[in-house]
């Protein structure tokens, strides 16, 4: 049966559009590797990885016989009171991956609830330390953490929509978007603002929460590993938790398993999501430092409180850990040292073409700044007849493609990009 096209259309909102007049989407019955398959039959290549999710591509052998052997065990079971293996070994996994201060758990059921715990547990964290007057955090510009409330009030004031919600949001700090690029000289002026900040008002900041080296959907931008080093040492200094939202960064993305160790820090809270499941289902986590865990757990409540329905569902967790076992096998730093390699070769001449302000890869991550905002519908279009899958934004058109992804799929991503680009011209 065909996909009823005007029933989407009519009833069935889809991400950030208007009920009234809302972008085409396109019907897609399989996937395969690399390909979205549509229901006409015509194979995309995709560059989006499902916004990061799917880093081993789809219909993976090995994920799916993860899924279906722990369906026939057990779809879900409630987490108070219960545990399971799935859950146990995962949680092992992500405090052995990660770095050595990172020993406690929340297992979340997506990215902005991650980063909604994240935050829960930096406040209890103070209020169980006897400094109640710790309430405000510290984001960056150009951030983005989601978009529930208490992530959106940490999103960048434009694009988190803060005037719309103006009295509602809570109030917190923005500082400028880190200015040094990751691949130019440091400039130290970057973090006065952090040090100023701090220096006044430590006394009532919890934490400071970023996206450590990419500022994903703020705008694509890749800023300096010593800003981060800094920020760390600051935080230290003044006695400020860190946050760091590896959510789209992690588990390789950037050439690094985490984007933290790009600058070799290490955060005292950690939101992990998107790639966590290899893009199958919906899961995400927020590790702490035991420090973190003792104090919250001394507060008067006496737990996190915090315990979605689904938390640590099982099948989420099988998953997971079977992607996490992939990258395990460590194939992913020579799959994304050739990416990043290849998408700074076959994207430099995007360069020379007038509508692009600004072209930069790192790792598995290509994107072009383009001048003016894009027509998405119409981009997304020709993107569509040129057999490839890119889903632009405001003045972006990037890539972060499966890292299976094999040369000559990925030159045809790149080849689209710039002739839409140059269409664009
Ligand atoms: C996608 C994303 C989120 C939100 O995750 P969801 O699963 O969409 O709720 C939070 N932080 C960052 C950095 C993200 O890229």
């Amino acid at each position: 049966m065909a996909i009823n096209l005007e029933f989407d259309r009519n009833h069935i909102w889809h991400p950030y559009t208007s009920m009234l007049n809302p972008l085409p989407v396109y019907p897609v019955s399989r996937a395969e590797g690399c390909e979205l398959i549509l229901e006409n039959g015509q194979r995309l290549i995709d560059g989006t990885s499902s916004w990061w999710a799917a880093a081993h591509g789809y219909n993976h052998p090995r994920l799916n016989a993860a899924i279906t052997e722990q369906l026939e065990k057990m779809a879900h079971v409630m987490f108070g009171g219960i545990t399971h293996q799935p859950a146990v070994s995962l949680c092992q996994q992500l405090i052995e991956l990660t770095p050595k201060p990172l020993t406690k758990v929340f297992l979340a059921d997506s990215g902005s609830v991650a980063v909604e715990v994240a935050i829960k547990m930096a406040l209890q964290y103070w209020l169980a330390s006897d400094k109640p007057q710790k309430t405000r955090l510290i984001s960056l510009r150009k951030g983005y953490h989601g978009d529930t409330f208490a992530a959106m009030a940490v999103c960048d004031p434009v694009d988190g929509m803060h005037d719309m919600f103006a009295g509602i949001l809570n109030q917190h700090y923005f500082l400028p978007a880190p200015a040094s690029a990751f691949n130019t000289e440091f400039n130290p002026a970057d973090l006065a603002p952090l040090a100023e900040l701090l220096q006044q008002q430590h006394q009532q900041i919890a934490a400071l929460i970023l996206e450590p080296i990419v500022q994903g959907y703020g705008g694509m931008r890749f800023y300096h590993p010593e800003y981060l080093r800094q920020a760390r040492t600051l935080c230290d200094q003044y006695n400020v938790l860190l946050i760091a939202d590896e959510i789209a960064t992690g588990f390789g993305r950037t050439g690094k398993l985490f984007a933290c160790e790009h600058s070799g820090i290490t955060p005292d809270i950690m939101c992990l999501g998107k790639a966590l499941s290899g893009g199958y289902i919906t899961l995400a986590a927020t590790l702490c430092t035991d420090e973190v865990a003792r104090g919250i757990s001394q507060s008067a409540a006496g737990g996190l409180m915090h315990g979605p329905t689904f938390m640590a569902n099982p099948l989420a967790c099988a998953v997971a850990n079977a992607s996490v076992d992939l990258i395990r096998q460590h194939n992913w730093p020579a799959q994304v040292a050739a990416i990043e390699q290849q998408l700074k070769q076959e994207l430099a001449p995007c360069q020379t073409l007038p509508a692009v302000k600004d072209v930069r890869v790192l790792g598995a991550i290509g994107v072009l700044e383009m001048r003016q905002r894009v027509d998405v519908a119409r981009l997304q279009q020709q993107f569509v007849e040129l057999g490839v899958w890119i889903r632009p934004f405001n003045h972006l058109i990037y890539i972060m493609p499966p890292f299976i992804i094999s040369k000559s799929q990925l030159s045809r991503l790149t080849a689209a990009m710039y002739k839409v680009a140059a269409a664009s011209s």
